[in-house]
């Protein structure tokens, strides 16, 4: 058990943050290979969405000490395991240094003149003999907000489509659809430092401690310092349990029926807040009417949770002074994640938690700009700032803006569309900047077939991903220690990136990359630093209007920030919504796509872990967290294990109608009976093999946390 004074880790286990190094009053600890650094760099953290600030130390053209910024809004010092030392990517032996061309199945290093004349003139080739829409782009939530700008400007600018998506679309699209309905804004409604002051905090969906660790400190302190009730709904006994007054297990997939279930006792005892409803929502009569199948007794069978719990959570939660509600990916990829989320939405909107401080819907973002990739337009309905690309006037907007018409009209295709296209040959050109969909995206036999298929693939990256292997020009791009920018974390704060290291060889920004391909398309631009990229996003985005890097050099602005002298949101939704009223909505429940059945008795789920980001390309690469976090558990209840015949760290092969993996199998009680747990970051064993690619019909994200698997020895 470690405790360090009184400070944010005290009472937790140890998870390897290094507070201890940074807090050891008499300096007696230390971190194994640190050194003295000549200088220091202020940035922010590259892998998730809480967006702590860091001070890399830098000594002889390396990252030689990895510190939190002590006064840093967000993080106030603290960082997790991966922030504070998994940053080996940067210096990693091999990092791309050269531009590559796949010449007879072989790569070829090549000059960046010859890469991007190869890169302009397959994509001219394509756009001329079969249109503009058959090319799509990945943008991407760890590049900069002015990267992620300028890469939709050139998608929808120089080549003419809206086929541009980044990985948002496989975590958060049911967040920005369900709660731009709902609210008229899909981002997190309130900020981190305000969950420490609600009376109670409703987690569901988000394995907070492991997705967004320093997140979960300010949970724990709102239960341990200021006594707030903690209710997790979440099928696995995930590290909050611990800290928790109410553990609610339903059932994967099953989220909408525990919801309904909730509201329906809120009504039944008159819980709810009836001015709030009367005074700033609309469409309650309708959700209420559609509330009456929805009771305790039904959600409990359809659930599992027992209904005396049900109803406790419903009424902890609706008589809280202040109740906010956090969710993630648990939440939300699933086939009915809009409908999660709408009925997460119509919760807060019953008792009065939204408009105010400490309460909300705050959907934590996975990546470190996810937040911002979305902002930005990387999506392809929407331009910056969220502005609809089939609204003629805010199309003509960006036509004057960038001195190109006519822009495409209709909204191009999604991540998992654009896959299916590239396998039925519709799509035959794709430009992928740090995305790795080969481990990514669901259903990843179909991918590799999808990237196959096309005629011409570009990726641009820091490593040769599973991605770039296959693709015919590898592009070498700077690393986020390596480039000046800005990151939006998860509550909509701007924040600066700056510049520490000089990037390997001849890699270079991607902003760098994406301007000099977008002139060779005939795009005219001109940028000579990211500040000026900056400046035009807020000339266009309404959202970003008042932000600028001068403005951001100290401490970063919430969006939405619209002028000069606007200091920024802190939450949203105050007086009125953003759409005016909140909406409510009916949510029926449905099932998952996919249900156990004979064949595929089991669930299989997926997840994250401390140690690990994403794809595991950047923390991979620390010999540290591989040791802390050995590759590709299965996750299985020793009922479970039993039954089949397997032991504790048995190579096993779990199954489903995609695919099979094998790998080892770990007897634990986290998860209840009859699920199976899988982190996605390892390639030997890579989740997506199993997982469906079935999608939400409104915000077409994939059902990536729930399928049916068999499961036996290996
Ligand atoms: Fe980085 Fe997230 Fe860890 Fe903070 S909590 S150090 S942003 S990974």
């Amino acid at each position: 058990m470690a405790t360090v004074g009184d400070g944010p880790v005290s009472e937790s286990v140890c998870v390897s943050c290094g507070e201890c190094v940074d807090r050891c009053p008499v300096g007696a600890l230390s971190a194994k290979d640190e050194a003295q650094p000549i200088r220091e760099v202020k940035t922010t953290c590259i892998y998730c969405g809480v967006g702590c600030g860091l001070e890399l130390g830098i000594r002889g053209g390396c990252i030689v000490r990895i510190r939190g910024e002590k006064d840093h809004v967000v993080n106030k010092g603290s960082l997790c395991v991966k922030g504070r030392f998994g940053l080996d990517f940067v210096g990693a032996d091999d990092r791309l240094t050269h531009p590559l061309i796949k010449r007879n199945g072989t790569f070829e290093e090549a000059t960046w003149e010859e890469a991007m004349a190869l890169a302009a003139e397959k994509l001219g080739t394509i756009k001329a003999a079969s249109g503009p829409d058959a090319i799509a782009g990945l943008s991407s939530a760890k590049c900069s907000n002015e990267e992620n700008f300028l890469f939709q400007k050139m998608v929808r600018a120089g080549i003419g489509t809206n086929n541009v998506d980044h990985c948002a679309r496989l975590c958060h699209a049911s967040t920005v659809a369900g709660l731009a309905r709902a609210f008229g804004s899909g981002a997190m409604t309130n900020s981190i430092d305000e969950l420490e002051h609600a009376d109670c905090i409703l987690v569901t969906g988000s394995n907070t401690t492991e997705a967004h660790p320093v997140i979960a400190l300010r949970i724990k302190a709102a239960v341990t310092r200021h006594g707030a009730r903690l209710i997790v709904a979440d099928p696995r006994r995930i590290d909050l349990v611990r800290f928790a007054v109410l553990h609610l297990r339903q059932r994967s997939g099953t989220d909408v029926a525990l919801f309904n279930a909730m509201m329906s006792v809120i009504l039944e005892e008159g819980l709810c807040d009836e001015e709030f409803i009367a005074s700033r929502t609309e469409g309650f009569e309708e959700m209420k009417a559609g509330l009456e199948s929805c009771r305790p007794e039904s959600a409990a069978r359809i659930t599992g949770v027992p209904e005396d719990l049900i109803r406790e959570a419903a009424r902890s939660y609706a008589t809280a002074k202040r109740a906010s509600i956090v969710y993630s990916m648990g939440i939300t990829q699933h086939t009915t994640g809009t409908d999660n989320v709408l009925a997460l939405a119509n919760l807060a909107m019953l008792t009065g938690n939204v408009g105010k401080e400490s309460t909300g819907v705050n959907p934590l973002r996975g990546q470190n700009n996810v937040q911002g990739a979305c902002d930005l337009g990387a999506l392809p309905n929407v331009y910056p700032g969220y502005q609809k690309v089939d609204d003629d006037e805010v199309r003509r907007k960006f036509e004057k803006a960038w001195d190109v018409s006519p822009l495409p009209s209709s909204p191009g295709l999604t991540v998992v569309e654009i896959m299916h296209a590239a396998a039925e040959g519709a799509i035959k050109g794709l430009c992928i900047m740090g995305e790795n969909p080969m481990l990514s995206d669901p259903n990843v036999n179909h991918v590799r077939d999808a990237l196959s298929n096309l005629d011409f693939l570009c990726v641009q990256d820091i490593f040769l991903s599973e991605t770039a292997q296959l693709a015919d020009v590898v592009l070498p791009a700077a690393s986020f220690a390596e480039k000046d920018g800005t990151f939006t974390n998860t509550e909509r704060r701007v924040q600066r990136i700056r510049k520490a290291l000089t990037p390997p060889g001849e890699a270079r920004p991607d902003w760098e990359i994406i301007f000099d391909l977008a002139s060779r398309l005939g795009l005219n631009m001109q940028y000579s630093d990211p500040s000026e990229i900056m400046d035009e996003i807020a000339s266009v985005t309404p959202i970003y209007g008042g932000i600028s890097f001068d403005r951001i050099e100290d401490r970063g602005l919430q969006w939405p920030c619209p002028d000069k002298t606007h200091p920024g949101t802190r939450f949203l939704h105050g007086g009125e919504f953003k759409r005016g009223k909140g909406r409510f909505h009916a949510t029926p429940f449905r099932e998952a796509a996919e249900v156990p059945d004979k064949e595929y008795p089991y669930i299989l789920t997926t997840g994250r872990y401390l140690e690990h980001f994403h794809t595991g390309t950047l923390s991979r690469r620390t010999a540290g967290l591989e040791k802390l976090s050995p590759p590709a558990p299965f996750e299985i209840h020793p009922e479970d294990a039993a039954r089949e015949g397997i032991g504790d760290g048995d190579q096993v092969e779990v199954a489903s109608r995609r695919g099979r993996v094998c790998a080892r199998a770990v007897l634990t009680e986290r998860s209840p009976r009859g699920t199976i747990f899988m982190p996605f970051h390892f390639r030997e064993a890579a989740a997506n093999v199993l997982t469906n690619d079935a999608l939400d019909p409104v915000a077409k994200i994939p059902e990536l946390k729930v399928c049916a698997v068999r499961l036996g020895k290996a």
